[in-house]
């Protein structure tokens, strides 16, 4: 359990804000056993999201996706943990909420793929791609727990 801890960028999206499910979306990130490096409310600008997205340009729904994810602020996190970015795709479930299963965050609070709830990073080289967009170097914090009396 030693060594450079991996990294990813999970951010509860406009729906999931307006429903008021980031304490329960944070929640599960913490008791799973996951470390809080980074945490801010942002309203997101297109150009972030044209970068963020980069990829999903041609498809039909992207410009019904950037209409989406800048209806309302986003909860961007960026999590610390051992196989943290695989781990947090399982969590976050299949994209569309449909085939999403229980347990999971979309298989638990969504039902139609352009309302999903959340994002998660899909590698490790995405997330470190990710992290760099969406956070400057500043906002990472590293900490340790002070208090040995406490597990953690
Ligand atoms: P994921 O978020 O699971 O990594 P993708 O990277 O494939 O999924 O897509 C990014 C986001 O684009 C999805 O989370 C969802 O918000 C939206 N999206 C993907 N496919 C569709 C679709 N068929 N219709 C509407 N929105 C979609
Ligand atoms: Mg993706």
């Amino acid at each position: 359990l030693s060594g450079v801890q991996e990294r990813t960028l999970i951010a509860v999206k406009p729906d999931g804000v307006q429903r008021r499910l980031v304490g329960q979306i944070i929640q599960r990130f913490e008791q799973r056993g996951f470390k809080l490096v980074g945490l801010k409310m942002v309203q997101v600008s297109e150009d972030l999201l044209s970068q963020h997205y980069g990829q999903l340009r041609t498809k039909p729904f992207y410009p019904s996706l950037l209409h989406y994810m800048t209806s309302g602020p986003v909860v961007a996190m960026v999590w610390e943990g051992h196989n943290v970015v695989q781990t947090s795709r399982s969590m976050v479930g299949h994209t569309n909420p449909a085939e999403a299963r229980a347990g999971t965050v979309r298989g638990d609070f969504s039902i139609h793929v352009s309302r999903n709830v959340v994002h998660a990073s899909d590698s490790q080289e995405g997330a470190q791609r990710e992290i760099q967009l969406w956070f400057q170097g500043k906002e990472l914090l590293n900490w340790d727990c002070c208090d040995q009396s406490i597990t953690c």
